[in-house]
């Protein structure tokens, strides 16, 4: 009869636990779906998204400057997060690419780091190895389809014009296996309290595959 009991007790917490993480699930799908209802009610409006217009550099400021006032003032009724991020996430600069439209809310766990053709430079660097030494446990090294930056270095012409730009792209995959052979972050990698990957947006889909090298152009 115990016995019974304990079975019964165990299944009920069980089903329990199930919807509970069901639950969950489904506020967390349900709030990104929101979010993205709210995207797509602002994207159909040409009248604040500064791009599709003849607009003066002065009224895309004032805009700018508007929109900010706005934005801002919702962290009166709704304050931000304090959670501490635990992964860092690095991006090109690139326009077309949105990091909440990459892996969903990245107002609390992410550092998000975007440079020109995701080239790290020594401060950048450090400045990573600051955030894992405050708690992120995976780092995301992105490079993304059809970057401005990679075609200029690949374009002799572009080249002439953009030289830092170019030289920079060319020392890309120098400066992140710097990154990784930094002690702190050697260190940790070993001990497996930190997870470094590179990864490529593909910059359509937004979606994140394996990095395979390109040996030739
Ligand atoms: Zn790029």
């Amino acid at each position: 009869m115990r016995f019974r009991l304990l079975i019964l007790a165990t299944v009920a917490a069980l089903c329990a636990g199930f919807w509970w993480n069901w639950g969950q699930r489904t506020e967390f799908v349900l709030g990104g779906a929101m979010v993205n209802i709210g995207y797509r009610l602002q994207d159909r409006l040409p009248e604040y998204d500064l791009t599709h217009h003849h607009l003066s550099p002065q009224q895309v400021w004032d805009e700018f400057l508007g929109q900010n006032r706005l934005a801002s003032s919702v962290r009166f009724y709704l304050p931000r997060s304090v959670m501490h991020p635990v992964v860092a996430l690095v991006a090109c600069m690139d326009g077309r690419l949105d990091t909440n439209e990459i892996v969903g809310d990245t107002r609390r766990f992410y550092y998000v780091l975007r440079t020109a053709g995701s080239v790290l430079s020594i401060k950048e660097e450090e400045m990573l190895e600051l955030t894992v030494s405050n708690g992120v446990k995976v780092v995301v090294f992105t490079t993304h389809t059809d970057c401005a930056a990679e075609k200029a270095a690949r374009d002799p012409a572009k080249r002439a014009l953009y030289p830092q730009l170019a030289a920079a792209v060319d020392e890309r995959k120098a400066r992140f296996e710097e990154f990784l052979v930094r002690p702190a972050i050697k260190e940790r990698i070993g001990k497996g309290e930190l997870l470094v990957k590179w990864m490529d947006i593909n910059t359509a889909t937004e979606r994140v595959e394996e990095h395979h090298e390109v040996t030739s152009h």
